[in-house]
């Protein structure tokens, strides 16, 4: 057993890219460090460097049942809360992570391969979900009425227990955050499963909760992959699953916890179409879709992959590819998580190249002089068809595939055939043209003249089809929703005057 506040005892000695050491990835249980319980451990490796970073416990069923018993112990006190007091602890938590903003983008650059840029802008995004946690006290009122003479009806949303939370590597600080103030608010307690690739964001997140003054045991962390996340949707003490990751393991999850009777919601992978069409400002659009796909080295669920290119748009396209051109690696966008995702991107540009499209920007083999980690460049292909993978399937990279075709019908059809549903976009000047596509689109986050139409608190994340398994959303009062069940409550205080069959 680690004494608390062991495992961070390293200080942060960040704010560049030079590589740092760090320390080992414990489980956070009951406010206790502790490895996992058969000591295995996975290497955690900086995707800029390409070197070991540090160590991740690798957790089994007996880590995850501690982890459980500890949420357990803590739920009731925690549940008898007042909401108002449960909402006050992200307040403090938002202050701690603002006053330790340039510390926390550092961590997620250095974890994840971000630009520093680039994680604090996801650190700021983190800290708005937390902010979230400190309106939902007041959006929680639920309805009440007098149904009849003597007769109120009410609802009260009521938590659902011990519930869990498995993310994936992308966003590290961010998307736990999409869960946790609205788990938490509502009188849950918590267990969280990072990704095994980007363990450290959690494990410091956790170390500001408990200074905010979260009680022992109501957040917990246990790390690890996939025999954890088994565990998790098979403990029977676990009442709902929250997911983000791909569309693949999404399903998997999805079918193991509803068959143990949780509650599940599973947001999955993504293949984002951008409609451009002859009518939209050149430059609005050419930033908005090169900053799409480039931005996060294209690892994010809403980024841009195809471009459906309608007519005669080619001065756009030209500036696209002027601005990919222009990205200086390791400065304006960061590392790929890893080599197995470079081959994989490689992989699709090399076959769509090999089928007849034109490769204009080409990202492979690129390097960062003093970097020797993982790379790919901006990527963007031409003349693509519909039966090249590259077309169809999440390629999670900074690729932009561009399909040309003759009216917006057309795109309008690819993109209602690809079986997900994340986001999708149009480019254009003209309110009836947003207005036709908007009403077409098989997507469950669409924009205007946006390449990252992500819905900010209070409104709710969440796509459609392959994209969301499950029902309601992730993120805004959805989530709340998600996190906890309705009471309703009838009362009768005095004889009612009038009588029907169901008094
Ligand atoms: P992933 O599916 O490989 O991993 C996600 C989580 O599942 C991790 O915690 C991982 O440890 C665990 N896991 C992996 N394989 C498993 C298995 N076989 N059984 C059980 N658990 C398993 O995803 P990733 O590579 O970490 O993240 C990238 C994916 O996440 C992309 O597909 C991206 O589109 C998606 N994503 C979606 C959203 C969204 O809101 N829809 C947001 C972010 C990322």
């Amino acid at each position: 057993m680690v004494r608390r506040g062991e495992a961070m005892s390293t200080s942060f000695h960040g704010r560049s890219y030079d590589f740092v050491e760090y320390v080992p990835c414990h489980n956070w249980i009951g406010g206790e460090w502790s490895p996992a319980t058969d000591g295995q451990t996975l290497d955690v490796v900086n995707p800029r460097h390409g070197a070991v970073m540090g160590s991740v416990a690798m957790s089994g069923a007996t880590d995850v049942a501690r982890a459980v018993s500890a949420a357990s112990a803590a739920l009731t006190a925690w549940r008898e809360t007042p909401m108002k007091e449960r909402g006050q602890v992200f307040y403090r938590l938002k202050r701690l992570m603002t006053d330790n903003l340039e510390e926390l983008s550092w961590l997620v650059s250095h974890e994840n391969g971000k630009t520093i840029a680039q994680a604090r802008g996801s650190v700021l995004k983190a800290i708005e979900c937390v902010e979230m946690g400190t309106a939902l006290p007041n959006m929680a009122a639920a309805g009440q009425l007098d149904v009849s003479r003597g007769v109120n009806c009410s609802t009260t949303y009521e938590p659902l227990g011990v519930v869990a939370g498995i993310v994936p590597f992308n966003f590290p600080m961010m998307v736990p955050l999409w869960m946790i103030p609205q788990a938490l608010v509502a009188g849950n307690t918590f267990v969280l499963k990072p990704s095994e690739q980007v363990p450290y964001s959690a494990m410091r997140l956790a170390s500001l909760f408990k200074e905010a003054g979260l009680p022992d045991g109501v957040l917990n962390i246990v790390n690890g992959g996939r025999e954890t996340v088994e565990a998790l949707a098979d403990h029977p003490d676990i009442k709902a699953l929250g997911f983000v990751g791909s569309s693949r393991v999404a399903k998997l999850v999805y079918a193991r916890g509803a068959a143990a009777s949780k509650r599940v919601l599973c947001l999955g992978g993504a293949k984002n179409h951008l409609v451009l069409v002859p009518d939209a400002d050149l430059e609005l659009s050419a930033g908005n879709i090169t900053a799409s796909f480039v931005g996060c080295a294209g690892q994010r669920c809403m980024a841009a992959s195809v471009l459906l290119a309608v007519g005669e748009v080619q001065p756009v396209i030209d500036a696209i590819a002027e601005q990919a051109r222009s990205v200086v690696l390791g400065q304006d966008m960061g590392a790929i998580i890893n080599p197995a995702s470079v081959a994989r991107i490689t992989r699709y540009i090399d076959e769509a190249e090999r089928m007849g499209a034109t490769v204009v920007v080409d990202g492979r083999g690129a390097r960062v002089p003093g970097a020797p980690g993982n790379w790919v460049g901006p990527t963007l292909i031409d003349h693509c068809t519909g039966e090249m993978p590259a077309s169809c399937e999440e390629i999670f990279g900074p690729v932009l595939s561009i399909r040309r075709v003759a009216t917006l019908d057309e795109a309008i059809t690819i993109e209602n055939a690809s079986p997900y549903g994340n986001a999708a976009a149009i480019f254009t000047t003209s309110g009836g043209v947003a207005r036709y596509a908007l009403e077409r689109f098989q997507a469950g986050m669409c924009g205007v003249n946006i390449g990252v139409p992500v819905p900010r608190e209070p409104f709710s994340f969440g796509g459609w089809n392959d994209s969301k398994i499950g029902h309601g959303d992730m993120t805004g009062f959805d989530g709340f929703r998600f996190w906890t069940r309705a009471r309703k409550v009838t009362t009768k205080w005095a004889l009612q005057s009038d009588w029907t069959w169901m008094s």
